[in-house]
This record gives C-alpha cells, sequence and structure tokens, in this order.
C-alpha cells in the first residue's frame, strides 16, 4: 500500500516528537502515557510530549474534557458535545484570527470530516477515504493513506464519496473505506496494521461514510446504503488485530429464518407482510454514535427504511423497528437495552442517524442525564438516556408531516396529507432534513445547542411498481425527482431552499437566536469557552457568531462551500481552528442545480486558523466554462421525454435533475463534440476508472440514445438561455 515517503523536514519533526516521552516519562513517572502531564499543565502542555502518536485509551478519554488541547474523538468526548474548554481565541479577539496554514486534500469531492488532533498530529480524511496524518502547526503531511477504493463505486451510495473522519486508540489510525472495508494504520508510518470486510453481503450496496468509534477496546462502525436496499447493523471488531467481537442488526432479516436475540424478538411483530426483507429494511447506522462511560450505554443512530415508501415495504403498517430509532447497546456485547423511535414506520427518509449530544440538563427539580437529538424529521428530542424516556420534543424546523408529539405515548401525530401512499404529498422536511449529518454542538457555559437547520420540502410521488432490483440501483417506491424545466418554475423551487443556524435551548424547547444563509447545507458547528460558534457555510465562508446572542464577529472566504464540523486544538500556547472544507454531498450532487445559490466548487482543503495567522488561501479554481457546440438534435418529441424519464430515473441522481449539474460532477449539457462520438462507450464503462460506472445493466442501447438526445436537448436549451444573457459561459459544468 501506498504512502508518501518522509520528507526531510517532516521526519525531524516525527523525530523530535518521539523523543520527548522520554523526559515525561521522568517527569511524571508514567512511561506508557503522558496523560498524566496533560492533566498537571492543562492546555499549556505541549500535546507534543507522547510516548506514541495516537496513544489515546479509556483512562484519557474519560478525562478528555480536561485534556483541552487535544481533540481526540469524533466529537472531541465520549458526549459528543463539540465544546472545547479554550478559550484564549474569545469574542473579544477573534476579528485577529488568520489562515495559519492549508493543506490541499486529494480529490475534489465531498469533505465531510472532523479532524483528530492528538500528541502533535492531525488526522484528516477526504473523498474516497484518502487519510492523510499532517503537522497540526505548520500543515506539513507526515504520511498520507490512499485505500484505493475503486472509483466507480461511486454508484453504491446516495450521496458522495464522503468520509467522516478517523479514530485513535493506542497507537493506531481507524477509518472506513467507502467500499465497506474497516482499516487499521499504525499512526506513526501510515502503514496498514489490519484491514477488515465489514460488508455482510456483497451482492447488495453497502457503503462506509461515518467515522468509527471506539470503546474499550473495540472499535465500531456502521455503514450506509438504505436507499440502494440494504438491511444495516454496527458490528465490533478488536481495536488490536479487526477480529469480529459482535454485530447487532437494527432490522429483522428473513423471517423464515430464527430471530437473532431479544432486540430482533421485540423488532419483528413491528413488520408487515414479505416485501420488507427482500428491499433490505434499511436501518443503517451511517453517522452517529455516543457513549456514556458511567452509564456504560453505547448510543446508535438508525437511518431510515429501505424502501422508503412503507405501503410496498410494510404493507399493513406497523413502526418497523429500528428504523428512525436511536438505540442504547452494551458496547462489550452488542446487548440491547432501550430505543426511542422518533419515526415509527418512516416513510420520508427520516434517518436518526443525525449526531447525538450527551448532557446533564436541570430539567424540573432535578438534573437529568439526557441524551439531545435533532433529526431529519424536524423535531428536536430530549430523551433520558439512562432509560429512554422522552422528556420533551419540540419542532425545531417547519415539519407538516406531524403535528406534534404526543407526550403520553411518545408518538408523534402524524398529519394524513402527508402519507403519500395514493396520490403526491409536498412534505417538510424533504429527505434532506431539517438537520443532517453536519455536527451540531452545545455549550454547557449558554446551556444552547448550535443547529445547522435548514428547509427543504420535498414531492413524494408513489410508484407502486418499484421491487428490488439489483446492486447499484436506487428504488424508493417514488418517482424520481424530476423538477420543471423552465428556467423561472425552476428558481421558484431553488427559492424554497433555505439554510439556517439555529440557537436552540433544549430546556426550554425554544430558539433563542438565528442567522439565516443563501441556501441549505451549511457546515456543522464548533462551540468554545471563548464564547464563540464557528459554522463554515454553503456559499463558500468561515464564519465566528456571539454564542448567547449570535452577533456576526468574523468572518473569512474559504473558497468553497464548508460542511464540515470545525475543531480547535491548542500547541505550545497556540490556539488553532480548523475545518476540513470542501464541497460535495447530497444537496450539490443528487439535486443538481438546486444548489446554484451557494456558487462554490469543490476545493478540498484543510484551513487552520490562528491569532494574527498570515497565510494566504490559493485563489478559487473558477475559470468559466465555455458551452461547446451542441450536435443538432435529430430525436423527435417521444424519444426526447422518454431520455428525460431515463436520465432522471439513472443519471439525475448524480449529474443533477434535467441535466442540471450541481458543481460537484459533470454537467453534461457541456459534452465535448469527443463525449458526444463516444457516449454509449462511456456508459459502457470507458471511463469507470475515472469515477464513472457502467450501467449498461439496467439500460439498453435504444435507453442510451434516448438520453443522449434528451441531453443534445438540454445543451440547446442551455445556449438559447446564455444567448439571452450578456456574457457566454458559466461558472458550473466542465
Ligand atoms: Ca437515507
Amino acid at each position: 500500500m501506498k504512502f508518501l515517503a518522509f520528507s526531510q523536514e517532516s521526519m525531524m519533526t516525527f523525530r523530535s516528537l518521539l523523543t520527548l516521552p522520554v523526559t515525561c516519562a521522568m517527569f511524571c513517572g508514567c512511561v506508557s502515557s503522558n496523560r498524566n502531564v496533560d492533566k498537571l499543565s492543562s492546555a499549556d502542555a505541549a500535546p507534543a510530549a507522547a510516548s506514541m502518536a495516537a496513544d489515546v485509551d479509556s483512562a484519557r478519554m474519560a478525562d478528555a474534557d480536561k485534556e483541552s488541547g487535544s481533540w481526540m474523538s469524533h466529537g472531541r468526548t465520549y458526549s459528543e458535545q463539540r465544546f472545547s474548554p479554550l478559550k484564549k481565541v474569545s469574542k473579544d479577539n477573534v476579528g485577529k484570527l488568520g489562515l495559519a496554514w492549508t493543506y490541499k486534500l486529494d480529490v475534489d469531492r465531498a469533505t465531510e470530516a472532523t479532524p483528530i488532533v492528538v500528541d502533535g498530529v492531525m488526522y484528516v480524511s477526504g473523498a474516497f477515504s484518502i487519510v492523510s496524518a499532517l503537522d497540526p502547526v505548520t500543515g506539513k503531511e507526515l504520511w498520507k493513506y490512499d485505500p484505493k477504493v475503486p472509483r466507480d463505486k461511486d454508484r453504491d451510495g446516495c450521496c458522495d464519496v464522503a468520509n467522516r473522519g478517523v479514530a485513535v486508540w493506542k497507537g493506531k489510525v481507524y477509518f472506513g473505506a467507502y467500499d465497506g472495508r474497516l482499516i487499521a494504520l499504525d499512526a506513526k508510518s501510515g502503514a496498514r496494521a489490519w484491514e477488515v470486510d465489514t460488508v455482510v453481503d456483497r451482492t447488495r450496496s453497502y457503503t462506509i461514510t461515518g467515522a468509527p468509534r471506539i470503546i474499550k477496546g473495540k472499535v465500531i462502525i456502521g455503514n450506509g446504503g438504505a436507499e440502494f436496499g440494504v438491511r444495516g447493523y454496527v458490528t465490533a471488531y478488536d481495536t488490536e488485530n479487526g477480529k469480529k467481537l459482535w454485530r447487532f442488526f437494527t432490522v429483522p432479516g428473513d423471517p423464515t429464518q430464527s430471530a437473532e436475540g431479544k432486540a430482533m424478538e421485540i423488532a419483528l411483530p413491528t413488520w408487515k407482510g414479505e416485501q420488507w426483507w427482500k428491499f433490505g429494511g434499511g436501518g443503517t447506522v451511517w453517522d452517529s454514535m455516543a457513549y456514556d462511560p458511567e452509564l456504560d450505554l453505547l448510543y446508535i443512530g438508525v437511518g431510515n427504511g429501505s424502501i422508503w415508501n412503507r405501503h410496498i415495504r410494510s404493507p399493513g403498517g406497523g413502526a418497523n423497528l429500528f428504523l428512525s430509532s436511536i438505540v442504547a447497546l452494551r458496547p462489550d456485547s452488542g446487548e440491547y437495552v432501550w430505543h426511542y423511535q422518533t419515526t415509527p414506520g418512516d416513510t420520508w427518509d427520516y434517518t436518526a442517524t443525525q449526531h447525538i449530544i450527551l448532557a446533564d440538563l436541570k430539567i424540573g427539580e432535578g438534573v437529568r442525564k439526557v441524551l439531545m437529538q435533532a433529526p431529519k424529521n424536524g423535531f428536536f428530542y430530549v430523551i433520558d438516556r439512562v432509560t429512554g424516556e422522552l422528556l420533551s420534543a419540540e419542532k425545531f424546523a417547519p415539519a407538516n408531516w406531524a403535528s406534534h408529539v404526543d407526550m403520553k405515548t411518545g408518538r408523534p401525530v402524524e398529519n394524513p396529507e402527508a402519507d403519500w401512499k395514493t396520490k403526491p404529498a409536498l412534505v417538510s422536511p424533504g429527505p434532506l432534513g431539517a438537520h443532517n449529518w453536519q455536527p451540531m454542538s452545545y455549550n454547557p457555559q449558554t446551556g444552547l445547542v448550535y443547529i445547522p437547520m435548514q428547509e427543504a420540502a420535498a414531492l413524494f410521488v408513489p410508484d407502486p411498481t418499484q421491487t428490488y432490483s439489483g446492486k447499484g440501483n436506487w428504488h424508493m417506491g417514488t418517482q424520481p425527482i424530476a423538477f420543471p424545466e423552465n428556467p423561472k418554475e425552476f428558481q421558484g423551487i431553488v427559492d424554497l431552499h433555505k439554510g439556517h443556524l439555529v440557537a436552540w435551548d433544549p430546556i426550554a424547547q425554544k430558539e433563542v437566536w438565528r442567522q439565516s444563509y443563501v441556501t441549505v447545507w451549511n457546515g456543522g458547528t464548533l462551540s468554545t469557552a471563548g464564547s464563540l460558534v464557528f459554522q463554515g457555510t454553503a456559499d463558500g465562508r468561515f464564519v465566528a457568531y456571539s454564542a448567547e446572542k449570535g452577533e456576526k464577529l468574523w468572518e473569512t472566504r474559504a473558497n468553497t462551500g464548508v460542511m464540515a464540523g470545525p475543531i480547535t486544538y491548542e500547541i505550545k500556547g497556540e490556539q488553532y481552528v480548523s475545518v476540513a472544507a470542501g464541497w460535495g454531498g447530497a444537496f450539490p450532487v443528487i439535486l443538481g442545480g438546486l444548489s446554484e445559490p451557494a456558487k462554490v466548487r469543490p476545493e478540498a482543503r484543510v484551513l487552520t486558523y490562528k491569532l494574527g495567522g498570515m497565510a494566504t488561501l490559493p485563489p478559487p479554481n473558477d475559470a468559466p466554462t465555455t458551452l461547446p457546440e451542441p450536435p443538432a438534435l435529430k430525436a423527435d418529441d417521444e424519444t426526447v421525454a422518454r431520455g428525460r424519464s431515463i436520465y432522471n430515473g439513472h443519471c439525475g441522481m448524480c449529474h443533477g435533475p434535467n441535466a442540471i449539474a450541481g458543481s460537484v460532477l459533470p454537467d453534461l449539457r457541456y459534452l465535448t463534440a469527443e463525449k458526444h462520438r463516444i457516449f454509449a462507450g462511456i456508459l459502457a464503462g470507458a471511463y469507470a476508472s475515472q469515477g464513472m460506472p457502467a450501467m449498461m445493466d439496467v439500460l439498453t442501447l435504444e435507453d442510451v440514445e434516448a438520453v443522449h438526445q434528451y441531453l443534445v436537448k438540454r445543451s440547446h436549451d442551455l445556449k438559447s438561455q446564455l444567448s439571452t444573457l450578456p456574457m457566454q459561459g458559466s461558472s458550473v459544468g466542465k
């Protein structure tokens, strides 16, 4: 496996790290860990004083809150609050933040990772699961590991080839590759220590985009794929050798086989008919987890149904456990403890995989140990994390699918109009969610949760003809998205998409302040003891607000959409704020032209700031693309209409509905003469190694020609549109 050779300088930096623990051992009497030093001197200790790289273990994680200079796990601590006690950068001086360094990630696609910084090294992942180790002071690359995910594997996932980050434990770095492998690397060298296949069925479209979590020497990972027909689960592996220790399925399998334990005995009666397990059932655990060491409970967020349409998936109804649920498990055994289902019988892609935060809140007379989640469905949930009891649930965003949550039953009261059983329904939130994977944060000093909220309703159109159609194919029981082609009507839908940063009081269950943006898909948030909230934006900025009132105190250009969760860390007395910037994911890929207001390209970079930082950001790569002269349109209207339908069903999920792409993947109205000539070859797999998968398992040659003619028609549409504008060309497409 490939990893880059050390440069002389980075080797020296590394050697100097390796020599430090001798001093540490002599000073504090601990040979195997630097944790005592860090406790003694808090953030002022140089985190580089480690006996080995990524020397994280249970004791150190238990005290993670005190080790203020580090960001040792995905949500900084097991409670996943994403709150840092660092305050050298504060609301009084944040205006002096400047770039300390930038690091270019390899692939300009969805950049969603939260970096880890510990023992003087930053570990960050980019698109196609490529992992880099960096000097967090200079950004210098120490090593890089490319797991060589096949580039046409893209077709097996819904939402771009993202990776949300790595985990570290006792000298190793762990991450999920997009193709479903779990890989452990030596933290010092980047060499592979072990690799396992987490996929139970290679005939199905399983992917991994989420960050692993590590509890007591077990690395825990879920997967994605519910839009394509999979059965969800989480698995725990031994951090030392990759041995599988337990697996928890989130939905039942073939009911003719014996039930797999207590949880499946609870779940099985909540499913009806026999279609569900053929479609996979869904319930993938593709992002959020949290852990309470005192209660010894692991909390997992479970995803949507497969297929979406519950009337096909489970005719006759049923809650369909554990879809759209938070499930508490014993991390040693995977044993089920309790669950709370946010959307019983989900039919709208309402995952409960969104960020889970643990906190102790004053509720009523006493302090309750709670779990908080703002999932896609638009309700903010406060749950007793000991028992799973619902404490409160209120809408934090517009939501028309349910009027409220009945506190007696703990269940939502559904709006019958939102159930798209026999006729289309415009439902809010849509599948993008009122809040998606972009992490929120909780500041215990203000008591507020900072949510990247969005308004994105969607039209669900029932399609009862859908059956499971094989690996790499979307099937949700709804017709594919087909927005109007008319630019004015299209703009009307664009304008319905709004993004906000919402500061939410979880005890009062009400909004305290908000900031609004030009569109949805803004970044995750970071809270700090400097009374600050940091957030990147879809339109290419990185911003700091005051935590109490939401006043904008600082902003800088990022030259790309910023979606990922920012972090902060301290080294040798200097506080840094860092974010993995880069555009992509479900919004610009699946919804294409709807993301146009963001006006950004996917330039993937780690951007790190400090007070007085003077580094410069490379200029954006925004050279306009000229529309090539399209060939003459030969086909009749009927063929073009058929081409549109096939395009939107099979191509639009990546290249944008109606052939209007976001800026991530090619806009097919801009095909060159050469690509027009070899169009059928491209769909047969000619560009597979560059990421364009072969499609001939689902398309006939006649289909291909119809799609081609539709694209020719759309090129002509664009040409006449552009001719009415003052300037030719567009910054979108390639
Ligand atoms: Ca989904």
